[in-house]
């Protein structure tokens, strides 16, 4: 494809863009119960508002655009009340969660080399904890720790995070929640620990860090998990989950400016402008900031209660369904607005197809130390309103999966895939699995026996599967 010869029209692009975007998700009639937080059309109108007056502004230097500035301070400021942190806490708008915490990795990481005369400073973490912190030891090039969590909470336990711990631990971490299960890491006892060993400790609230503090106002039983234990030294929360923020909406918070120093990084050595930078990006929109900026002061502390009021009163709702469909059970009790089921019984896949079909979204989990393969929901304002005609096709589509009772790859090729070894995986050995599974020209219809191949592998297969599977699919554009 070449860039094209010759313009067009405004509306002949606007009309392209409508055109690309027939096969998306269909998040607004509320049928995705993941990657879109949704506070409705009010909400999304004041937040493309705030967006679009800002879009053409550069982060790059809050010196000239005082403006930016303001907004980053003043988000801060109200994310660190939030999370109970004091006047000496400090933080910085990002572009996500997955920025957060490279960020605060980086910081402890640069904090154990400066302060405590760490070569090789490490990181240990739950199993349960986000990806982004495994990507974040990836390309930080840090050694890295993971540590299973109890079986049947899914929460980390203090002494088997102490035990992995050594003199180069420069960064322990908790969720609150974690994405997976939903659930509170036993934070004020890894802040004991913290203290104790004298490391730093992250709080993961990028999903959690938002609407828990709501929840508990509302008189659930929510773990402490912020400033106010003593121990957490750094908390990531995002602002385009419940704050209902535009996409590229996080925090990173420290508790004190003696942390966060170990953040920036600053160049005078090139020929250029001098480079201060306190996130990975650089030259960045001012749109993400004014937006979010926006969304807070539009809903307010009272608007986002009302929010957590129903997002508490659904999350309970589709629990209590789970809970009384036969063959399936929740993985945990939820504790945030996050539910996870499974089944002993049954292929918990075809559930992903069959509820495609009935127009919803739900999100397959794979398997992974000790907890088993499951079906993941988040829910938001946009799915709240459908809630009631959600049950009835997800308890439909789980009966359908269950009466079926067959799975979409035998066994047998089930071993041989188990059986496959990382070492020896080349991209030709994707090719014949790909050609095996019917897949040679692209995605099959189902996701199914993709996903029942994928749990059959060990992670370190399927996770080679999937590099390859990305590395074919960003190429040479396809008409739809
Ligand atoms: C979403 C999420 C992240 C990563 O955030 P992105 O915004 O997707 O980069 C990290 N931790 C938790 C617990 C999350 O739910």
């Amino acid at each position: 494809m070449r860039i094209p010869a010759t313009g067009r029209s405004e509306a002949e692009i606007m009309a392209a863009l409508e055109e690309y975007g027939v096969h998306d998700l269909p998040w607004r009639e509320g049928g995705t119960f993941a990657y879109v937080y949704e506070g409705g059309r009010d909400v999304e109108a004041v937040v493309k508002a705030a967006y679009m007056r800002y879009l053409t502004e550069n982060a790059l230097d809050p010196t000239v655009y005082p403006s930016l500035l303001r907004f980053e301070t003043e988000i801060v400021a109200m994310a660190v009340d939030h999370l109970r942190g004091d006047a000496d806490c400090v933080g910085n708008f990002t572009s996500g969660g997955t920025e957060s915490c490279i960020l605060a990795v980086k910081a402890a990481r640069d904090h154990a080399r400066a302060v405590r005369g760490i070569a090789e400073p490490e990181i240990v973490l739950p199993v349960t904890a986000h990806a982004c912190f495994q990507k974040a030891a990836h390309y930080l090039d840090m050694p890295m720790r993971l540590v299973p969590v109890d079986a049947d909470t899914f929460k980390v336990r203090a002494e088997d995070m102490a035990a992995a711990m050594n003199e180069s631990t420069a960064l322990i971490v908790g969720s609150a929640c974690q994405y997976a299960h939903g659930v509170v890491d036993p934070i004020p006892e890894l802040g004991a620990l913290a203290l104790e060993r004298q490391v730093l400790l992250h709080v993961d609230g990028c999903i959690g860090g938002f609407i828990l503090p709501y929840f508990r106002r509302l008189g659930a039983a929510v773990t402490d998990f912020d400033f106010a234990v003593p121990g957490v030294t750094s908390i990531s929360m995002d602002f385009h989950k419940y704050g209902y923020a535009a996409k590229g909406a996080s925090v990173v918070l420290y508790r004190s400016k003696e942390l966060r120093r170990h953040q920036i990084f600053t160049a005078a050595t090139w020929t250029g402008y001098s480079v201060i930078n306190p996130t990975i990006q650089s030259t960045k929109s001012g749109g993400p900031l004014a937006a979010c900026w926006a969304v807070l002061n539009y809903l307010g502390d009272e608007g986002y209660m009302r929010f957590a009021e129903r997002t508490l009163a659904a999350t309970r709702r589709i629990a209590d369904a789970v809970r009384a469909t036969p063959g399936v059970r929740l993985m945990a009790e939820p504790e945030s607005c996050l539910v996870a089921f499974t089944s002993d019984e049954f292929s918990i896949f075809p559930i992903v197809d069959a509820m495609r079909r009935r127009g919803w979204f739900v999100q397959p989990q794979l398997g992974y130390m000790g907890s088993r393969e499951n079906i993941h929901l988040s829910i938001d304002q946009s799915t709240i309103d459908v809630v009631e005609r959600f049950l009835p096709d997800l308890r439909a589509s789980i009966e359908e999966a269950r009466g079926s009772n067959e799975a979409a790859i035998p066994a047998p090729m089930k071993a041989l895939l188990g059986s496959l070894s990382a070492d020896s995986f080349t991209p030709e050995t994707y090719r014949q699995l790909m050609a095996a599974a019917g897949t040679s020209e692209g995605l099959p219809e189902g996701t199914t026996a993709i996903n029942e191949m994928l749990n059959a592998m060990q992670p370190e297969v399927a996770a080679k599967v999937m590099t390859e599977f990305f590395n074919d699919l960003y190429v040479s554009p396809k008409a739809a």
